[in-house]
């Protein structure tokens, strides 16, 4: 196995991995050899090509058939996660073909222990570590798990998973998904449980599964905050991001003779890997300004992990049978492409995102409040953690299960709580109970006590009972919230849980094995760099004219190979140009035919005078890639976007815009506004002809 290069720091670090055949490739052959010991996949040529020399490719490692999953995330994910522990943003993504062995590579077979992939790998190592760091330093984990599809960006991990999130953008924070549940998670089951749920819902709303997961592309992230105290007497929190993604399927999805619905889907998920494909190409030419990453859901929310600031690795899955030739080449060509990009990774300390310290103020001030008293302020969640009443986990079955979260008092303008009740600390509600008590006992002791005067007392003792009553109840929610927040924080040095050590156990043993098969290949391939710089002196030094003529007849027919090599990459290549030009004039063909027909729709059901007024008050969003209209009262921007169920319910309103928007949008299966659609795709397919 070639050692792990030095240049890891900037550059994207690229890796292969090769499947084994599988059972229905009995009668293929095998035309992919993988070269551990030079990092080099070699790829035979096939049919009539079958005899012109084979291409090779040369990355920072490569796995073969046998490879092994633990080997796999210590040689390539061990780093990056020890990383994104320091405090940097680590990357870690699988592209290739469908049945390449991405899902198994990421996810694996998690309730094998040897077979899991590099996510669930991922868990048991931050929980050791976590378990591994001294009590000095505080971690919170959280975890959110989302899908692209069709371009669409679905939580799945939502309440409602009909609802399509939106991707934004803050100066200060960057790119972020709006409304995305995070979940903070004690131990490495605990995110287990999460992946779970997340695969339950990506089952759910597709008929098939491995269809959906073949054109779909995942992303689970997990967030790990740690808190130390600096050597300023201040503690400092540092954040690292980690984003694990398993993508759709890179194969040309009109090989596959989709069309109408099929193919516009096809159009659009190529769109999210051709935009990938094209930021790497101009990251690594070096001369575009002009960096393509709002073009594509996935790209923007990968723009740090692709030339910004992030720890990256690409493993590129390919097949080994000889009928999978032209995706194989195609994703090797990419994987070499993304060599080259160069990020610039820092630790991220202090940001204004981070959590951790937010949580660790309010237990302190809880914790004081529930000591002394007085007024409770909170604290600001950024609206990140949702604000709702309940407070959101996964059980063992990877279901999720909601139970009451403690109230936490709303913040006026002026900072303070809206509630006026004050919260009294223990002493005095044990002073409130003893003059309770007293009321009480004069109550029922003093029986010559004039009427009025009774009912006065009782009045007084019912007032006191209530705000006793009330001061429990908000001593017992604060209790309640201490408790919810203590939780979420973990102390370094805390025993999270047996099943995750026995986890990380395998993996450090293999570690320890892959250290000593490392040295060995390493001495290997010295020899055998020794031997062939040997060889090639001998060669160089003849004797006599005859040795020189076949010294300089093996270099010349090294040169022919050479040229030989080059032309048919040259005609590889034009050929997959040509395919993929074929692919593009196919779908403005069919993009072509939508817009006749939505123009059709405009000109004979749309009235002119309302035409003119929409096309007055529409702008194209470059923010959520779509056209708005003006007024967005009126207009419906802010409505979800209505099912064909709804649409059916939908009754136009004479009133205002929204009666157009929604008339409209009764076209079966449309969903925005069709001028926007006509023009959407009219600029779809102006870029698409640019391209
Ligand atoms: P993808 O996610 O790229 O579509 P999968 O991960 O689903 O591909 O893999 C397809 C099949 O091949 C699965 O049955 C998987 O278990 C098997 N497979 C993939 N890679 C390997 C490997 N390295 N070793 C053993 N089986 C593998
Ligand atoms: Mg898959």
């Amino acid at each position: 196995m070639a050692p792990a290069k030095d240049n890891e720091d900037t550059n994207v670090a690229v890796v292969v991995r090769c499947r084994p055949m599988n059972d229905n490739e009995k009668n293929y052959r095998k035309i992919v050899r993988v070269d551990e010991m030079r990092g080099q996949i070699i790829v035979e040529h096939t049919g009539v090509n079958a005899d012109e020399p084979p291409k090779t490719f040369t990355f920072d490692n490569v796995f073969s058939d046998t490879s092994k999953q633990a080997d796999v995330y210590n040689i390539t994910a061990r780093k990056i996660v020890d990383n994104v522990l320091e405090g940097y943003n680590g990357t870690i993504f699988a592209y290739g073909q469908t049945g390449t062995g991405k899902t198994f590579t990421m996810e694996g077979v998690r309730s094998q222990p040897e077979l899991r992939g590099i996510i669930p790998n991922s868990f048991a190592h931050i929980f050791s570590h976590i378990r591994e760091c001294g009590k000095t330093k505080q971690f919170l984990v959280r975890v959110s798990y989302l899908e692209i599809y069709n371009e669409e960006v679905r939580d799945l991990l939502g309440k409602d998973q009909n609802k399509r999130l939106e991707v934004k953008e803050r100066p200060d924070i960057g790119v972020y998904v709006k409304d995305l549940s995070t979940f903070a998670v004690n131990n490495a089951d605990d995110m287990d449980r999460i992946m779970t749920l997340g695969n339950k819902n990506r089952v759910v709303g597709s008929t098939n599964m491995n269809e959906q997961s073949s054109r779909s592309h995942a992303i689970f992230s997990s967030t790990i905050e740690c808190s130390e105290l600096g050597p300023d007497g201040q503690q400092h929190v540092k954040v690292g991001k980690l984003h694990l993604v398993d993508l759709a399927g890179s194969e040309r999805q009109s090989k596959t003779g989709a069309t109408g619905d099929r193919l516009k889907e096809a159009t659009k998920i190529n769109l999210s890997l051709a935009t990938l494909g094209n930021v790497i190409s101009a990251l690594v030419d070096g001369k575009s300004s002009h960096i393509p990453y709002r073009n594509s859901k996935l790209t923007r929310l990968l723009q740090d992990s692709l030339g910004g600031n992030s720890k990256t690795m690409m493993c590129a899955n390919i097949g080994p049978a000889e009928y999978n030739y032209d995706e194989t080449i195609s994703t090797l060509r990419y994987a070499n492409r993304a060599k080259n990009i160069k990020n610039k990774p820092k630790i991220n300390e202090d940001p204004k995102d981070a959590m951790l310290r937010k949580f660790q103020e309010e237990i302190e001030e809880l914790k004081k409040k529930l000591a002394e008293g007085g007024q409770l302020s909170g604290s600001d969640d950024d609206g990140e953690e949702s604000e709702s009443e309940e407070e959101e986990y996964v059980d063992e079955n990877g279901t999720k299960q909601t139970r009451k979260k403690p109230k936490k008092k709303k913040k006026t303008t002026e900072g303070k709580t809206n509630d006026p009740g004050k919260m009294l600390s223990s002493e005095k509600m044990e002073e409130l109970k003893r003059v309770i008590e007293a009321e009480r006992h004069k109550l029922f002791s003093q029986v010559d006590m004039e009427e009025s005067e009774k009912n006065q007392v009782q009045l007084q003792l019912a007032k006191k009972e209530a705000e006793l009553s009330r001061a429990q109840q908000e001593q017992d929610a604060l209790q309640e919230r201490l408790e919810a927040l203590k939780r979420k924080v973990l102390v370094g040095g805390v025993d999270l849980l047996e099943k995750a050590q026995e986890q990380e156990r395998l993996l450090e043993e293999s570690a320890k094995e892959l250290q000593a098969r490392q040295a060995k290949e390493e001495e290997l391939r010295k020899r055998l760099l020794k031997k062939e710089a040997e060889q090639k002196k001998a060669e160089e030094k003849f004797t006599n004219m005859q040795e020189e003529a076949d010294v300089k007849t093996r270099a010349l027919k090294k040169a022919f190979h050479q040229l030989m090599s080059a032309k048919s990459e040259l005609a590889d290549i034009q050929e997959e140009h040509g395919r993929e030009r074929e692919a593009l004039l196919q779908s403005i063909r069919e993009l072509h035919k939508e817009l006749s027909q939505q123009v059709l729709i405009v000109n004979s059901y749309i009235p002119p005078d309302q035409l003119a007024l929409i096309e007055r008050n529409v702008t194209w969003s470059e923010e959520i890639g779509e056209f708005q209209l003006k007024c967005v009262a009126y207009s419906g921007n802010n409505m979800r976007k209505p099912t064909p169920s709804d649409e059916k319910r939908i009754q136009p309103d004479e009133s205002d815009l929204s009666h157009v928007y929604l008339t409209y949008s009764e076209a079966p299966a449309k969903s925005k506004p069709v001028s926007s659609r006509a023009k959407s795709a009219k600029s779809k397919k102006k870029k698409e002809l640019k391209n």
